[in-house]
């Protein structure tokens, strides 16, 4: 299947957040998957990208021409797509993803997992959309969520159909299920 993962232009502060990005890396280069990515070789996605391919799997990046430098481009990807437009490269990240996740980021990060969380909410997905909620990362976000259904702005269901994975063994799991 194809994965497509938000993640961080840096590492964050707490080294549980690369040590993630690392085995699920591996994991996804073992067990044969394509890896679907913003393109970029710092921070959390430069950690992502090195393990797949460390691991002899597919990585294909998509990046906006005026990212798509020598400084930020990963020099190893196994398919390179230059797009033009921030949106244009989302679209294809969720065009091409069968299960879309969000590892520990920043406000591109957030951005970019709150369309697929739109989307599930809309019905226009089936495809899971998973939170690595390592070491409690995306809790503020879930209690943000939780308080929208309190006061009326957003369903119980709908909540319950994102997945809050705290490990990279559930995020696997669900992984695994979506593929059956
Ligand atoms: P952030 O979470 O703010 O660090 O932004 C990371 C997300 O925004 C990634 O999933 C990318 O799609 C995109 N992004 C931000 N900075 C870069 C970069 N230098 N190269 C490629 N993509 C980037």
């Amino acid at each position: 299947m194809n994965i497509t993962v938000y993640c961080g232009s840096n590492v964050g502060l707490d080294p549980a957040y690369a040590e993630a990005a690392r085995e699920l890396g591996a994991w996804i280069g073992e067990s044969g998957h394509t890896l679907v990515y913003g393109g970029g070789a710092k921070g959390m996605m430069g950690v992502l990208c090195d393990s797949v391919l460390k691991h002899n799997g597919s990585v294909i990046g998509i990046i906006p021409d005026f990212l798509a430098t020598p400084e930020q481009l990963h020099p190893g990807l196994t398919e390179t797509q230059v797009v033009t437009t921030m949106s244009e490269r989302k679209a294809r990240m969720i065009a091409l993803g069968d299960a879309f996740l969000a590892l520990p980021g920043g406000v591109g990060t957030l951005e970019e997992i709150s369309e697929i969380i739109c989307r599930v909410h809309l019905s226009l997905t089936a495809e899971p959309c998973i939170l690595a909620d390592i070491n409690g990362y995306y809790q503020p976000l879930y209690r943000m969520m939780e308080q929208m259904t309190e006061r009326g702005f957003y369903e119980p269901e709908h909540l319950a159909a994102i997945y809050f994975a705290k490990t990279v063994e559930e995020i696997i799991e669900i992984l695994i299920d979506a593929n059956h």
